[in-house]
């Protein structure tokens, strides 16, 4: 059975990294879309685009090494974070910090291109509250990564505010308005609104608590889970661990809730539509 985990992300510095893969692996996860996190936790200052850049290849060694070095199958996804746009754009000016970024995304788009990547991701807009003019760049940068992934035919993963059904319709219109397939946008973090998002033809990443899913798939099998696991012995607790997708799928497929045929859309259909990518067992 495959088993994907659509938003992980691993830090070797201040995580279990191969660890916390391993524990995906035995409770009987297959598959993790591995997002990259931001330049200052892997080490690089997040000042410049050149930073964005070598942490970006930082974060492909860091999938490649979760290919070589364990039974799971990971896929990287990189872009530059809205926070971290944020934080260069109160540091060193509005101006000088989109075209950093842009070029930065830039290269994400050519690591998908590559095949080293499968999606320009987190990418969007900050979920705390900013000033009018940092809040217009950051969609303007979620704009340009999504034109990106455009000319790529690649996906994006979206980084939003907390979302609702109006969200959902706003971010349809800016998804029209950019022209890329509706399905190669994923929210992540997103709440079950599954019919809405079905609606906007946006695809949704839906965090994997139990009340959650429990309601997704009351609206239907149109979307993937995720833990945004964020792999800080810090934070413990901060988000679901690294377990929680094999364990909820399988607890579902057990008392029902899940007919095998739903396993086979969330995990596989449904990610292969989003990303062109096999994933095969
Ligand atoms: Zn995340």
């Amino acid at each position: 059975m495959i088993i994907l985990d659509n938003h992980f992300h691993v830090d070797p510095y201040k995580g279990l990294f191969l660890e916390a893969v391993k524990q995906f692996h035995r409770a009987g996860g297959t598959h993790l879309n591995v997002v990259y996190k931001t330049a200052h936790d892997y080490g690089f200052e997040g000042m410049k685009a050149e930073d964005f850049i070598k942490a970006m290849d930082f974060h492909i060694k860091l999938v490649e090494k979760i290919n070589k070095e364990t039974e799971v199958r990971a896929f990287a996804v990189v872009g530059v974070h809205p926070a971290e746009f944020v934080y260069l754009a109160e540091k060193k000016g509005l101006e000088y910090a989109k075209s950093e970024v842009m070029r930065a995304l830039e290269y994400a788009q050519k690591l998908c291109l590559e095949r080293k990547a499968i999606a320009i991701g987190e990418i969007g807009r900050p979920h705390y509250e900013v000033s009018e003019e940092v809040w217009e760049a950051s969609i303007e940068l979620m704009k340009y990564g999504m034109s990106l992934a455009k000319e790529a035919d690649c996906a994006v993963q979206l980084h939003t505010e907390s979302f609702n059904e109006e969200k959902f319709r706003e971010l349809g219109k800016i998804v029209k308005e950019v022209g890329i397939k509706p399905y190669r946008v994923v929210k992540h973090f997103s709440p079950p609104l599954v019919k809405v998002a079905k609606e906007v033809g946006v695809f949704p990443s839906i965090i994997a608590s139990k009340k959650n899913i429990a309601e997704a798939i009351k609206q239907g099998n149109r979307f993937m889970m995720e833990t945004d696991y964020i792999d800080d012995k810090r934070r413990p607790g901060a988000v679901l661990g690294p377990k929680t997708v094999p364990k909820r799928t399988k607890a579902f497929l057990q008392n029902g809730l899940f007919s095998e045929e739903d396993v086979y859309k969330i995990h596989m259909e449904n990610p292969k539509k989003v990303y062109g990518v096999e994933l095969e067992e």
